[in-house]
């Protein structure tokens, strides 16, 4: 048994959290585990558990977060959402705001804005003006956009997971 299944067999207070319900209609709780995605690429093992069973705040450590934003791979309160997250229209198209702005988990909002966390897009900037090399910003740029595609990828299997394990 891995430390993930033993985890989860333990735990109970994330969006897979429903299989309380699911044991007291008589199946058995390991036989759920295996629906949920395996770990991302890029994340530990105890990162990811925490993110997908833990219902607290990333930020606070407020309780009760049940909600995960999957692609930013945070679990955000109310509250933190207002000073942690921002919604805005892309940027200008062939600008290096917008490049950036391509290089960061993000989700569509209203009236073609897209949200995402300021840390996530001050991380890339930061990263991103520190290369000093054309080939090093190439280089850093397709694999930005590689690991974009895995995270909303695994994104959306922990979407879909979640919402049939309700
Ligand atoms: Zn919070």
């Amino acid at each position: 048994m891995t430390f993930f299944v033993l985890h989860a067999s333990l735990k109970h207070c994330g969006p897979f959290s429903c299989t309380n319900q699911r044991l007291a209609s008589g199946v058995p709780r390991q036989n759920l585990v295996p629906n949920i995605p395996e770990k991302p690429l890029d994340m530990s093992e105890p990162a990811w558990i925490h993110l997908a069973f833990d219902p607290q705040c990333h930020f606070c450590w407020a309780k009760g977060v049940r909600v995960v934003e999957w692609r930013f791979r945070v679990r955000i309160c109310g509250k933190c959402n207002k000073i942690h997250m921002t919604t805005s229209k892309p940027p200008a198209k062939d600008s290096t705001e917008s490049l950036i702005h391509d290089m960061v988990p993000q989700r569509s909002s209203k009236k073609g804005n897209s949200t995402y966390l300021i840390r996530d897009y001050q991380a890339v900037a930061a990263k991103y003006s520190a290369i000093t090399s054309p080939e090093d910003s190439k280089t850093f740029v397709a694999e930005r956009k590689e690991l974009i595609k895995h995270i909303y990828t695994h994104a959306e299997q922990c979407e879909v997971c979640a919402v049939q394990s309700f």
